[in-house]
């Protein structure tokens, strides 16, 4: 019993000040985002340049900072937890 589905990660962009709110997928994401803040206390994880592997960290979070596009203010997205049982971030 197996669903052939891909898996989209989805955030959710969320900016208070202005009220903007948004639910985008990794691909949309990555159009308006500013950088990638994950966890950086602790040792972030890096992208390897020369073996184009990203090194796992287990402080690894998915919060990825973008701009809001409608005030410009340094936003931080949610990830949105897929209901699905597949659980691909144990540690
Ligand atoms: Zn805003």
């Amino acid at each position: 019993m197996k669903k052939k589905q891909k898996q989209i990660k989805r955030f959710i962009v969320y900016c208070e000040p202005c009220g903007f709110n948004k639910i985008v997928d990794e691909d949309s994401l990555n159009e308006f985002f500013i950088n990638k803040t994950t966890s950086v206390s602790g040792g972030a994880p890096f992208i390897d340049i020369i073996t184009k592997k990203t090194q796992k960290n287990k402080n690894l979070k998915r919060n990825i900072q973008v701009r809001c596009p409608k005030c410009g203010r340094g936003v931080t997205t949610k990830f949105v937890k897929e209901k699905s049982g597949d659980d691909e971030e144990k540690n």
